[in-house]
């Protein structure tokens, strides 16, 4: 049994509401939202960490970046701005080791981010 939090809510033995979903990847939000809108992104594939890609991911990782695009238009934040962020590792901030993309926006964001 995995101990994997985002592999238990995809296998869905931690309930959870999927905004969207397919074959390859879930749509949640995310339970500590910093935003108005922020949803996580999360392919099905158990991954750890972006050091942890290899070549046989590039369309997996192609399809999380454009569910996100198309997602910022369907929540309609897409003209005003937002955020598609995957933190790497500990100094990154990554807390859950199981490659994730945040969708983060109905606010102005600074840059450089902290
Ligand atoms: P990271 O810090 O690894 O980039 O992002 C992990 C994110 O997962 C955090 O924003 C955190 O709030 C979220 N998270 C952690 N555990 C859960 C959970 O059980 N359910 C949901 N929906 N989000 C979670
Ligand atoms: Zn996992």
């Amino acid at each position: 049994m995995t101990s994997c939090i985002f592999c238990k809510i995809i296998a869905g033995s931690i309930p959870s509401a999927p905004l969207f979903e397919d074959e390859q990847l879930i749509v949640i939000d995310d339970i500590n939202p910093v935003s108005p809108v922020h949803k996580l992104i999360i392919p099905k594939k158990h991954i750890a960490t972006l050091n942890d890609l290899s070549a046989e991911d590039t369309l997996l990782m192609g399809h999380l970046l454009l569910t996100g695009s198309k997602l910022a238009q369907t929540l309609g934040i897409a003209e005003e701005g937002y955020r598609l962020v995957e933190n790497c590792n500990a100094a990154a901030g990554q807390t859950v080791y199981h490659i994730h993309m945040h969708l983060l926006g109905g606010r102005t964001f600074r840059w450089p981010p902290g």
